[in-house]
């Protein structure tokens, strides 16, 4: 599962401004897309109508072919995994922030989880700084680590799809760099929309959609965006 497609999607905040026009995106279950653009383009709202924190005001919205609005919020949730620009982490260990929302995962999946991530060796750590093993000197998470961890409560939640919404526009970019592997991996046997305001930072993706004022103006792949500049 996982197909997404969006037909003639029309949204505004406000009636006398349209954010969406008649957006059309089309992603096969399993597929990876990107969506670039300046800021304020409407990239996030893309997201935004997935889990209908707003609902449509024209065309369609459909997950595996069934429309957004006849899916629970339970269901969407189940059904799509978001690693945000700021993963924001409870004051308690790795551990619980990555099996957070995931009651019955088991130790071995946890583990798994944050191993692939690659941020296993933090997992006693508070993000903040207390070690629950070394001890009030214990190490302060990067913003790159603390990146990890949502990729890893990500993976352990295991959705069909994963939306990465400027999950690396926060980073420096040799933190950026180290981490496309953690997202990689997360995005492997997913449909991914990868949201990002430049295209350099979208390295696997079977189509890019440029978004400007909610218009798509160009759509192709990495190598057919870059050859245009
Ligand atoms: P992007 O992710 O491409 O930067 P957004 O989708 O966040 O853009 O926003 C698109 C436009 O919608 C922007 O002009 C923004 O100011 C406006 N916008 C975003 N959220 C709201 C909101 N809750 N109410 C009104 N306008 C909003
Ligand atoms: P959960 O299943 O624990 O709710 P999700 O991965 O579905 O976890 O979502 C994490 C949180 O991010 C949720 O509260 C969700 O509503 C919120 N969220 C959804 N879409 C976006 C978005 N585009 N940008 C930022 N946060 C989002």
């Amino acid at each position: 599962g996982g197909a997404l497609q969006f037909n003639d999607v029309d949204f505004a905040y406000d009636p006398e401004r349209p954010i969406l026009k008649g957006l059309n995106l089309s992603v096969p279950a399993g597929k990876k897309v990107a969506v670039v653009g300046p800021s304020g383009a409407g990239k996030s709202t893309i997201g935004r109508m997935l889990f209908r924190f707003y609902d449509i005001a024209g065309g369609s919205l459909t997950i595996d072919g069934q429309d957004v609005r006849d899916v629970t919020q339970a269901t969407l949730h189940a059904a799509i995994g978001v690693v945000p620009q700021d993963t924001v982490l409870f004051n308690d260990t790795v551990r619980y922030n990555i099996a957070y929302g995931k009651d019955n995962a088991t130790e071995q999946e946890i583990e798994a989880a944050a191993k692939k991530a690659q941020i296993h060796e933090f997992i006693l750590s508070l993000p903040d700084g207390y070690d629950t093993q070394v001890g009030e000197r214990g190490l302060k998470l990067s913003g790159g680590e603390k990146q990890r961890v949502g990729i890893a409560r990500t993976l352990l939640k295991d959705p069909p799809i994963l939306l990465l919404d400027e999950a690396t526009s926060a980073l420096d970019t040799q933190t950026e760099r180290d981490i496309l592997g953690a997202l990689k991996a997360a995005g492997e046997g997913r449909t991914v929309i990868t949201i990002a305001h430049r295209l350099s930072t979208i390295s696997d993706a079977d189509e890019i959609i440029v978004l400007q004022d909610g218009h798509v103006i160009e759509r192709g792949t990495h190598d057919t965006l870059l050859a245009k500049g």
